[in-house]
């Protein structure tokens, strides 16, 4: 028995570590080869840019950036967002940037 399995890109993602400008982007995939964490796979349509998975799992590392063989096509995000979190002082609500359903306030103390 054959069964299929798909992978959707989240491209949506509140931490999209990179941008890839399909104007600039060649499509010649020398970032997917390059990206540590196996987080870029070619696009189905050649030609076209690569697409990102999981991007919360993306090193910030850079290397699909400095591999990238047209200057411009592909540009590192802050991506700081994903590990930072911020406490409102009125009400000690916990939350991240982007975030539609902010976690419940974080009691535990300071690990410091
Ligand atoms: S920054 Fe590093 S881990 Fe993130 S997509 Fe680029 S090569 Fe992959
Ligand atoms: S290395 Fe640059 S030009 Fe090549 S697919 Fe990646 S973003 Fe596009």
């Amino acid at each position: 028995m054959t069964e299929n399995a798909y992978l959707i890109a989240n491209n949506n993602s509140v931490g999209l570590p990179i941008t890839i400008d399909p104007e600039l982007c060649s499509g010649c995939n020398s970032c997917v080869a390059a990206c540590r964490a196996h987080l870029l796979f070619p696009n189905p349509e050649k030609g076209k840019p690569p697409m990102l998975f999981y991007s919360e799992e993306c090193w910030g590392c850079g290397c699909c950036v400095e591999y990238c063989t047209v200057p411009g096509a592909i540009k590192m995000r802050d991506v700081l967002h994903q590990r930072v979190g911020w406490k409102r002082k009125e009400t000690g609500e916990y939350y991240r940037i982007g975030m539609k359903t902010p976690p419940s306030p974080n009691t535990r103390p300071p690990v410091y």
